[in-house]
């Protein structure tokens, strides 16, 4: 039976990367990734390739069933230069995590966005909604707006088999988040890729933009978004002391800026000390601490000192697969 293979990647554009796709017809197609022919697009219109020598290579490295579409799956791509290898833009090849020892939970904030206004849903054209503070977790028609286009997104996810942890409404009115955690540093990002995507598609027939800025209201008096990442290896997984813990988050002190470099544009604006942020300057870190850079969840503490560790300063914007990538690069670096 005809099958329709969306194939997903993720263009040249700087300083953030968009998805683009376009779907290709096969005969029959077993469900598995190996299954999977590499493709091609013109990366001259993605910034991506001189018009001169404009092909750029797609291989699949994930796919799950596309719940929207008959007879459809979805496929994630690293894109490869005309020689085969990793392209510039490329943050997956990045990672260094072949035996899948890193575990991922990212925390995605988004604002759902309403193009005529150009503000979040539930702002009054030319005005502002009463301020941030009923909105976290909140129900009701004053206070969340846009959970249609939430459930139906969450009910997607779960049916293409991605492992989405949970959805909550956010700080600011218009703003959500979910969670999507994997063993494994790479399958962690294509989810969270592929999440975003059947956002941005299911946005499409709602005629309601996703916008993934950090800091889409400037600097009035509203909640920026984040993509906290919580990580753990098996040694924070089982350190059973407080001192590994301290030494894997001071590996990330002369990190800083190789950290911020990846964690998103414009963090500047959202790192700036308030609204459960640490200012971009800072490195701090700190048991149940909000207001730190790396918070050391309550949960590693009552754990006899094992679990996991949170970096609140990636932002929604960012690369998850890049913001993988120097996180492990860091961690390895720790003098435990
Ligand atoms: P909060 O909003 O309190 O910061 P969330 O519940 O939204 O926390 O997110 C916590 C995330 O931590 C979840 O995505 C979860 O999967 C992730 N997590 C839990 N344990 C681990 C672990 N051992 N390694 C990596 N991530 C983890
Ligand atoms: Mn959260
Ligand atoms: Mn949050
Ligand atoms: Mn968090």
């Amino acid at each position: 039976m005809a099958t329709k293979l969306e194939y997903i990647w993720l263009d040249g554009y700087k300083p953030t990367q968009s998805l683009r796709s376009k779907t290709k017809i096969v005969k029959e197609f077993s469900g598995k990734v190996e299954d999977l022919e590499n493709w091609s697009f013109d990366g001259s219109s993605t910034e991506q390739a001189p018009g001169g020598s404009s092909d750029c290579i797609l291989k699949p490295v994930f796919t799950c069933p596309d719940p929207q579409r008959k007879n459809a799956y979805l496929v994630m791509c690293e894109v490869l230069d005309s020689k085969g290898q990793p392209h510039e833009s490329n943050g997956r090849a990045l990672i260094q995590d072949d035996d899948n020892d890193f575990w991922f939970g990212f925390e995605q904030e988004y604002f759902l966005w309403d193009p005529k206004t150009d503000k979040p849903l539930g702002f009054p054209a030319g005005g502002y909604p009463a301020p941030q503070g009923p909105y976290y977790c909140s129900v009701g028609a004053n206070n969340a707006y846009g959970r249609e286009i939430v459930e139906e997104h969450l009910d997607v996810c779960l049916e293409a088999g991605l492992n989405v942890e949970g959805i909550n409404a956010e700080v600011a009115a218009g703003q959500w988040e979910f969670q999507i955690f994997a063993k494994g540093a790479k399958e962690a990002g294509d989810q969270i890729w592929v999440a975003r995507y059947l956002l941005e598609r299911i946005g499409e027939s709602y005629g309601v933009a996703i916008n993934w800025h950090c800091k889409p209201l400037g600097q009035l008096d509203w909640n920026g978004s984040g993509m906290h990442a919580n990580f753990s290896n098996s040694l924070l997984r089982t350190a059973n002391s407080e001192a590994k813990f301290k030494a894997v988050c001071e590996a990330f002190r002369p990190a800083v800026a190789e950290c911020i470099a990846v964690y998103g544009a414009d963090n500047d604006q959202r790192l700036t000390g308030k609204h459960e942020t640490a200012s971009i300057h800072d490195f701090s870190y700190g048991v149940s601490d909000r207001g730190a850079s790396i918070r050391i969840p309550l949960y590693a503490v009552d754990h006899g000192w094992s679990g996991y560790l949170e970096d609140r300063r990636p932002n929604s914007a960012a690369d998850p697969y890049k913001v993988a990538a120097v996180i492990i690069k860091t961690v390895k670096t720790a003098k435990v």
